[in-house]
């Protein structure tokens, strides 16, 4: 199940709810049981979600609620908050200061998106006035060193590695000495990819952390990654302190639990989420905002009369003429209704809602064409 269906089937969960006559305890009971299904099929990991449903249990107590309360607001904050508590360890990460070199270091697994990470992040940064530096110690991946270096002059950033020094921590160290001494403030280490198996890596990246000493070590994971992530996560947390997590491509067609799950493992805050393969394709990560848009909560969902009009007009702006002329449905496939949902500023909800609404105004307006073609044959 991806994202956005995640989203909508949790929504459509707490609905059923809210409608029932009378809110008990098997009306609750059902409700967690499609929530923790579809976060499931999600990916996200068994023991989470459990918890998940312990934790609404215990905070929704039916039968201690005086008459008057809205019992469905209860649990729908209560979800909300659980979601929340998911992706938000409760702490901040360290965030650089301009002017005082703070030194960076990514991990992940190989594929993650680690390498681009690493230039939207200091491209990020470099935006914002301060002065970013590359260093590759990736030596183990053929070719990592080649694709930092046309990352980083893209985007018109220092870089340092080698293609003949084998040894990731020295290269590592003398990067971060020479930047240092440049008076850079925000040097970005990328390191060698790595599988949870692969012992030997492993101990090479404790190394760097080692010798480098970094303010911030990130933890790259790819948002497509299945029920592995909780025990991969887990292992880099174990070899080195992650401090914060970005979640590579949010624009795929993903299923998202894997990595809801990860950022549970590493217990530390989600910093950062990448939207696609382009440098400016980074965005900053708020938990709940995000929250609030996968489940369709935000006030801004609710829009009215002429303002609801006038948001619809803009997603169908997004839209090109043979999506809104088509019932073809994989054409608005879930990549695509994110992407148009991005490009309207809108929430994936409200591109569905959009359509629903447009469906139906179609078919009223062949039934009005039909009856217009009648009265024409009978005067
Ligand atoms: P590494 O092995 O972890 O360093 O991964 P790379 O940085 O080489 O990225 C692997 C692939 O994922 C490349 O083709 C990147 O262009 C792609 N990629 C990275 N981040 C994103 C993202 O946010 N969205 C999409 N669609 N692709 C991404």
């Amino acid at each position: 199940m991806v994202l956005a269906q995640l989203g909508g089937s949790i929504t459509r969960a707490l609905q059923q709810m809210s409608n029932a006559t009378v809110i008990d305890e098997e009306v609750l009971n059902d409700c967690l049981i499609e929530i923790s299904r579809a976060l499931l099929q999600s990916d996200v990991q068994f023991n989470l979600v459990q918890d998940m449903q312990t934790n609404i249990n215990n905070i929704v107590n039916l039968e201690d609620l005086a008459a008057g309360h809205d019992k469905s607001k209860i649990i729908e904050e209560a979800v909300f908050n659980e979601l929340c508590k998911m992706l938000d360890p409760g702490k901040s990460s360290f965030v650089p200061e301009k002017g005082k070199t703070s030194v960076v270091m990514f991990v992940g697994l190989q594929g993650s998106g680690k390498t681009t990470t690493c230039t939207k992040y200091a491209h990020y940064y470099q935006k914002k006035g301060w002065k970013p530096a590359l260093v590759c110690a990736d030596t183990f991946r053929a070719g990592a060193f080649d694709q930092l270096m046309q990352n980083a002059t893209n985007a018109e950033i220092p870089f340092y590695g080698s293609y003949m020094e084998s040894d990731p921590v020295k290269i590592a160290v003398e990067g971060v000495e020479r930047f240092t001494e440049e008076n850079r403030d925000l040097i970005i280490v990328d390191t060698s990819g790595r599988h949870k198996q692969e012992a030997a890596l492993f101990e090479e990246m404790r190394q760097v952390f080692e010798a480098t000493k970094p303010d911030l070590v990130i933890f790259v994971i790819d948002s497509s990654i299945g029920q592995a992530a909780f025990d991969q996560a887990q292992a880099f947390k174990q070899s080195v302190a992650v401090g914060a997590v970005t979640i590579t491509k949010m624009d795929g067609h993903v299923k998202g639990g894997g990595s809801l799950s990860a950022v549970a493992a590493t217990k530390s805050p989600v910093i950062f989420i990448g939207t696609g393969e382009h440098m400016d394709e980074f965005e900053v990560f708020e938990v709940k905002p995000f929250v609030s848009r996968l489940l369709g909560f935000s006030s801004e969902l609710m829009p009215k009369g002429l303002e609801k009009v006038k948001r619809y007009m803009t997603i169908m702006d997004s839209m090109t003429n043979e999506e809104l002329d088509s019932s073809n449905p994989e054409l608005m496939n879930e990549s695509r209704m994110m992407q148009i949902a991005r490009g309207s500023g809108c929430l994936v909800r409200e591109v569905l809602d959009m359509m629903e609404y447009y469906k139906r105004c179609a078919k009223l307006w062949s039934k009005v064409k039909g009856l217009l073609k009648y009265r024409r044959r009978v005067t």
